[in-house]
């Protein structure tokens, strides 16, 4: 371990990575490691996850190439100083921002887009000329295996990749590394910010949470319902921006749930356990927590498993504020469906709860959307459908609160691993006296006038 953190910091020290050309030889190393290996990565999420060739490309293979190609696009225009004015105050002198790499960053990865979240961050930090260490999740090995043979791939000194899990993680935070950037739950989350603390190394947080999906009265329903279904039940609802709940009207509450039905069958047929388009839960340990959360609900439909294989069926379930299904991020295939009388009530409901990494809102009101987007606290989210606000890579990614720190993709995960710095510099041809001391009165009048 300890060699492979000098190599990084020692190419990073070496200056090397300050050359915009060998940030995109980088990038250019990335794209070709995973293109070699592009078919073992899909059998690899297909066996760790039972992802479908489709889905493997569309959220994680693909959304690698395009922020390398982005990357690779802006990078010039991204690295260019940022021109900044000066206060009159301070003439002659010329101001701007620096954007420099923080040096030798880690990149800690969950399971459940092994791929994309190990990748996406790893573009950012090469793009802004950091060497940086990936620690894929131990919990989809096989992804993490083939991950290990990409970045080795890229013979590069500026990528490593170590696998591992708690423990090494653990060791691998006491590392005087120069940015952290973490993905995955809350209760980790708090653990990586106090090994950091150590080293007073910045973290970039990507964590969870419970993410509503609100069905305003006005809502188009058929609509609504195969658009949550989509973002739910991608991944067997294992994603961190999947719709958490669905808060609905009261006298609206059987035709959602029956619409969601529909919507399910159109997606994965009749029987889900038995479509090759949807995926299995990670493992033991969330199968048995999620079938727990199935017994002690009220199904509305839906509740089939099969442990033996790791599935769990789309299931929608009634509940309540205080229901056990609506005190942790779920983090599966479950769907609860919370009655409200008013829309104001379930916002307040909201606003009370730790702030969410997204939040849905459907409505044909643009009014309505506006005030309810801007007057509840959430990382990101969208209007009239579920996820793909994280698909637009212009955007920026991340929580807010207890669902995150800093933000990323595209030019957003350039920044996400820069200092920004700020340089001032001097005309050298004027030094007026009015600053030195000793200060008199005319000086000082002289700054007051500058200085308001
Ligand atoms: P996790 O927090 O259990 O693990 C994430 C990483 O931390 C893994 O690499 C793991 O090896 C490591 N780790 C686990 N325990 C550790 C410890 N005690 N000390 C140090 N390192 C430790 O998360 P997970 O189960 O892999 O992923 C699911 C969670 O991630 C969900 O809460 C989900 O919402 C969140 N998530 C967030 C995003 C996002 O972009 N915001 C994306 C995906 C997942």
């Amino acid at each position: 371990m300890q060699e492979r953190i000098i190599g990084l910091q020692d190419c990073y020290h070496s200056g090397a990575t300050l050359e915009a050309d060998f940030r995109r030889g980088q990038l250019e190393a990335l794209r070709r490691a995973v293109k070699k290996r592009e078919a073992q990565l899909t059998e690899a999420l297909q066996a760790d996850l039972g992802k479908a060739p489709f889905e493997a490309y569309a959220t994680e293979i693909g959304m690698v190439y395009e922020e390398i190609a982005l990357a690779l696009k802006h990078l010039n225009r991204w690295m260019r100083d940022r021109r900044r004015p000066t206060p009159i105050s301070q003439f002659p002198a010329r101001s701007c921002i620096h954007y420099e790499p923080y040096g030798t960053a880690l990149i800690i990865a969950p399971w459940n887009y092994p791929v994309q979240l190990s990748l996406s961050p790893l573009v950012g930090a090469l793009a802004a000329g950091n060497a940086a260490l990936v620690k894929p999740s131990e919990h989809a090995p096989a992804v993490a295996q083939v991950l290990e043979a990409v970045i080795g791939d890229m013979a590069s000194p500026a990528a490593a990749c170590m696998q591992g899990g708690r423990e090494e993680t653990q060791a691998l935070l006491k590392q005087p590394f120069d940015l952290i950037f973490f993905t995955g739950s809350v209760e980790v989350g708090k653990a990586v910010m106090a090994a950091a603390a150590q080293n007073l190394t910045p973290v970039v947080l990507e964590l969870g949470g419970k993410s509503p999906c609100i069905l305003a009265p006005d809502a188009d329903l058929p609509l609504a319902a195969r658009r949550i279904a989509w973002g739910k039940w991608l991944n067997a609802g294992q994603t961190c921006v999947a719709p958490d709940y669905v808060l609905c009207p009261k006298d609206k509450v059987e035709e959602t749930a029956e619409r969601l039905r529909q919507a399910a069958v159109r997606q994965f047929g009749p029987q889900p356990l038995e479509s090759g388009d949807y995926p299995r839960i990670i493992n033991e340990k969330h199968f048995d927590r999620l079938t727990r959360l199935i017994k002690a609900s009220d199904v509305i439909w839906g509740g089939e498993s099969d442990r033996e294989r790791l599935r769990i069926g789309p299931t929608v379930i009634a509940a309540g504020w205080d229901s056990p299904v609506m005190e942790e991020e779920i983090f599966g295939p479950l769907l609860p469906v919370v009655a409200y009388d008013r829309l104001e009530e379930a916002l307040d409901q909201v606003r009370l709860r730790p702030r969410p990494l997204a939040l849905y809102f459907f409505t044909g009101s643009r009014p309505l959307a506006r005030r309810v987007m801007r007057s509840v606290s959430f990382g990101g989210g969208c209007v009239n459908d579920t996820v793909v606000h994280l698909v637009n890579p212009h955007l920026p990614f991340g929580g807010v609160g207890s669902s995150g720190m800093g933000c990323y993709h595209g030019r957003h995960s350039f920044e996400a691993f820069s200092h920004k710095k700020a340089i001032m510099t001097r005309g050298a041809w004027l030094d007026l006296p009015v600053r030195y001391p000793p200060y008199h009165e005319k000086a000082e009048r002289v700054v007051r006038r500058l200085m308001k």
